[in-house]
């Protein structure tokens, strides 16, 4: 893909701070778009907009939590103010609480709920009609290999993910007509901060010391090697290029093999 594949458009990632949404948000940048990148981490958000400028890219942070339905228009209004336009949306932020279903606590039950479904749904629901002004545009929802089979001490999470698969489903039927292609990423393990959010001791989390997924997918991984943000960066850019425009509604896994066989698999 060339470096000017998506110029002229405008993409909005949440999460865009860390992992594997900074990746989404630099590689957009990489190939011509303009990036609003929206998170609750000050910091890191900044610091990803300044390494896109230093490559020449344009960018902007916004602070904003996926969850407040209330600050939603104003994102959508801020893209569309400093860059002119809604081209693409990458529902990325979501975190990942560890917890035996039995005992798991219903705050925690709805707070997972609540980042990683409901900001998807306010995500898709506040860009729908930015999109429809410009004639159309991408919706990629990030979801996981948890989205697509059980994953023990993860259940919570693991619903989520197996909503936003069939979200994104239902998103493409919807707005087919309007141009619309909304499609779902399924990243497997991923060297990504969001490891070392998992508490320590956390219920579910067996270990006494926090998980490494290096160490995992040199187990679990047919490919032998955990997968790095900018290999589900490379997969959301493909999904929001025209070299995608016959594909909506499906879902794309990112994973180095771990879900093509059984548990055997390697
Ligand atoms: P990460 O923790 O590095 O990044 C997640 C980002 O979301 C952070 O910047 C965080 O501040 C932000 N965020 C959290 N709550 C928010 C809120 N309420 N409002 C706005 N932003 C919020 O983790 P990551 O691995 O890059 O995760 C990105 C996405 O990829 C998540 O949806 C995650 O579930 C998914 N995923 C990750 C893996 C993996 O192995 N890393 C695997 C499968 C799916």
């Amino acid at each position: 893909m060339t470096t000017s594949t998506l110029s002229g458009k405008t993409a909005i990632v949440t999460g865009g701070a860390s992992g594997i949404g900074a990746a989404c948000s630099e590689t957009l940048a990489g190939a011509g778009a303009a990036v609003l990148i929206t998170d609750i981490d000050d910091r890191l958000g900044k610091e990803t907009v300044e390494r896109i400028a230093k490559a020449g890219g344009k960018a902007h942070y916004l602070h904003h939590d996926v969850r407040d339905e209330g600050t939603w228009s104003g994102v959508i209004a801020e893209a569309e103010k400093r860059f002119g336009r809604l081209d693409i949306m990458v529902a990325n932020a979501g975190i990942g609480i560890m917890a035996p279903i039995a005992t798991m606590t219903l705050a925690d039950w709805q707070r997972q709920q609540a980042i990683n479904l409901d900001g998807v749904f306010l995500s898709i629901k506040h860009a729908i009609p930015a999109l429809k002004k410009v004639g159309g545009g991408s919706i990629v929802l990030m979801s996981s290999v948890a989205g697509l089979r059980g994953a023990p001490g993860l259940a919570a999470y693991s619903a989520t993910k197996g909503g936003v698969r069939l979200l994104a489903k239902s998103v493409a039927l919807e707005h087919a007509a309007d141009n619309i292609r909304c499609n779902s990423v399924h990243p497997g393990i991923i060297a990504t901060p969001i490891w070392e959010k998992i508490p320590t001791g956390a219920e579910g989390n067996r270990r006494n010391a926090p998980i490494d997924p290096r160490e995992r997918a040199a187990v679990a991984v047919p490919l032998v090697r955990v997968g790095e943000a900018q290999d589900i960066a490379n997969g959301v850019l493909f999904l929001c290029t025209d070299a995608a425009s016959y594909i909506t509604g499906q879902e794309l896994v990112i994973d180095g093999g771990l879900t093509a066989g059984g548990k055997a698999s390697r």
